[in-house]
């Protein structure tokens, strides 16, 4: 298969790394030049675990690529995305299909203004991992992987079904979702409980869970959440998400979420936008107010400026 990843850091590079190693033929997209320099000129270094493995994966700029391909995975951080989609079209055939497993929600009103329907496949991943720097990257857990096409059709179910076993032959645990928007609902409501409060506190998951304000005000953000996803056929519950996110929390525990990592350690632009900020705006669209998603989303903006992130 000739599979593109557009979007080659943390997760992109784990999940090409174990593409190419199964035998795909896989080029890596980015615009990072020091990353791009490190992997043309010393390879893709990947750490799993005890072993560390140098591979030499093509990489290129967007406007570099030309051949169209079978399959785009898409891993930029849901702000590059339509950039990214706009750039690289000429690899786009008519059936090559998009693989979107990004963090939040709205992606697919993205990917419409770039691709036919038919070509359009949702997913979304528990699977992790973090880059020691350019052209280093460092995987961390081990997790599920849901994909699901996103036009109800025999044809589009068999072409999901393909890309999934494509996916496990490399190593990367797949299912075939036939509900991937619950899926994808239910991780951004705990995405945007969790990520950007600990941001806001500067704390972990576990600090946080420990706190006696917590439970409110995880409530207060699920309430939203639920609210949007059933406008958006999507029933989520409330009691069972405050529990499962508290639990988690209590299980996970020391660890950073990624948007603390974006914001408080990196000073990067956050996803806040397609979490929190997608329900305070899809809210506005159902003519209801989601004012606890909406103050979180001015907060992590307003923390951006002061950082000067951009
Ligand atoms: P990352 O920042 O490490 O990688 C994104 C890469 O995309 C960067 O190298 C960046 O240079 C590149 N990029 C962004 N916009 C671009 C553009 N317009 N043109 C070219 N290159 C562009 O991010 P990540 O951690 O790999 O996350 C990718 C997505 O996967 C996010 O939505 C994230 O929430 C999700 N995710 C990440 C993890 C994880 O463990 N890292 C786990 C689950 C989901």
């Amino acid at each position: 298969m000739k599979i593109a990843i557009a979007g080659s850091g943390a997760l992109g590079s784990r999940f090409g790394y174990m593409l190419h190693q199964a035998g795909n033929d896989v080029i890596l997209i980015d615009k990072w030049k020091e990353h791009i320099n490190n992997v043309r000129t010393k390879g893709l270094i990947v750490e799993d675990g005890e072993d560390k493995h140098v591979v030499q994966i093509p990489i290129y700029y967007p406007n570099e690529v030309r051949d169209q391909v079978d399959i785009v995975f898409m891993f930029t951080k849901s702000m590059g995305l339509g950039e990214m989609l706009e750039d690289i079209q000429p690899i786009l055939g008519p059936h090559t299909s998009v693989i979107s497993l990004l963090n939040g929600i709205g992606h697919e009103d993205v990917l419409k203004n770039y691709l036919p329907l038919e070509n359009i496949f949702m997913g979304v991943t528990i699977l992790t991992s973090g880059l020691a720097g350019p052209g280093h990257v460092a995987f961390s857990g081990a997790g599920l992987t849901e994909i699901q096409n996103f036009v109800h059709g025999e044809e589009q179910e068999k072409i999901a079904r393909n890309i999934v076993q494509v996916m496990n032959e490399a190593g990367i645990n797949t299912n075939y979702s036939t509900d991937v928007k619950f899926s994808i609902w239910r991780k951004a409501c705990v995405n945007g409980a969790m990520n950007a409060t600990c941001a806001l506190l500067d704390c972990n998951l576990a600090e946080f869970e420990a706190t006696a304000q917590a439970e409110t005000v995880i409530r207060h953000i699920v309430r939203e959440f639920v609210k949007v996803a059933k406008e958006k056929d999507t029933l989520l519950d409330e009691d069972e998400m405050v529990q499962y996110i508290l639990e988690s929390a209590r299980k996970v525990g020391s660890h950073h979420p990624s948007m603390h990592q974006d914001l408080m350690q990196n000073h990067r632009p956050t996803e806040v936008d397609f979490l929190n900020g997608a329900v305070a705006r899809m809210s506005e669209g159902f003519g209801f107010d989601a004012p606890y998603n909406r103050l979180i989303t001015q907060l992590i903006h307003a923390k951006e400026e002061i950082l000067s992130v951009h």
